[in-house]
């Protein structure tokens, strides 16, 4: 088995009453390990299997690249909830406040966009190559990686996130799923991209975060001679 599910950053009740652990059973047990148990299976053999997933979803396509992007953005999407408070930091504030006028504004646009995605997909905020913050929305597993874009945060808007919960409402749940931001990891992949403008959080790999933990543990195993 190449890639491994991510461990949740957080108990499986411990977004409640925003998020259920009912809907973490299937959302991140079902549907999030169903992406990597089939992106193994399809991976299984072929030459590039031994990249890391930043390569499979830059690199690849078709079925291969559905699943390898649905286990990026979700581990992307489980990293940037927290169940504790958290808080922006100044550099993160005023670059949202400079680009989309308040907080206030911002969390309107990307709610906005959340709420009008036609279909499966997912709404980022992302770090353009002119340095400034955009809300963009994708459908499917598209995502910024693909576009040479630094993802910094995102909402999961596929039905799967909140038909439970909210059956047909998704304002509701957007509404809830912004209380629940983790704004410093956010912050830190801003910092990691300002660091180093050229790979950021999108490449591996920076802090100690769960995707870097296990790029790291691959690549370690690359270099051990077996
Ligand atoms: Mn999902």
């Amino acid at each position: 088995m190449k890639f491994e599910l991510m461990s949740l950053p957080f108990a499986e009740a411990a977004l409640e009453p925003y998020i259920s652990s009912e809907t973490i059973r299937y959302h991140y047990g079902k549907h999030h390990a169903g992406y990597v148990n089939k992106l193994n299976v399809l991976i299984e053999g072929k030459e590039y299997a031994d990249n890391p997933l930043e390569y499979m979803v830059k690199y690849t396509n078709g079925a291969v690249f559905n699943n390898a992007a649905q286990v990026y953005n979700h581990n992307f999407y489980w990293l940037g909830l927290s169940p504790t408070n958290t808080t922006c930091s100044v550099a993160l504030s005023d670059m949202i406040k400079r680009d989309f006028g308040s907080q206030e504004e911002f969390k309107k646009q990307f709610l906005a966009k959340a709420a009008a995605l036609f279909g499966s997909g997912w709404v980022w905020l992302v770090l353009k190559n002119d340095g400034k913050l955009v809300v963009e929305e994708f459908s499917n597993a598209d995502n910024p990686l693909c576009h040479n874009e630094i993802p910094l945060l995102t909402c999961d808007v596929w039905e799967h996130a909140y038909y439970i919960d909210y059956r047909n409402g998704r304002a509701d749940y957007l509404e809830n799923w912004w209380k629940l931001i983790n704004w410093k990891f956010v912050s830190d992949n801003l910092a990691d991209a300002q660091n180093d403008p050229m790979t950021g959080y999108a490449q591996p790999c920076n802090e100690n975060n769960e995707i870097c933990d296990y790029v790291d543990k691959m690549q370690e195993n690359e270099h051990t001679p077996s």
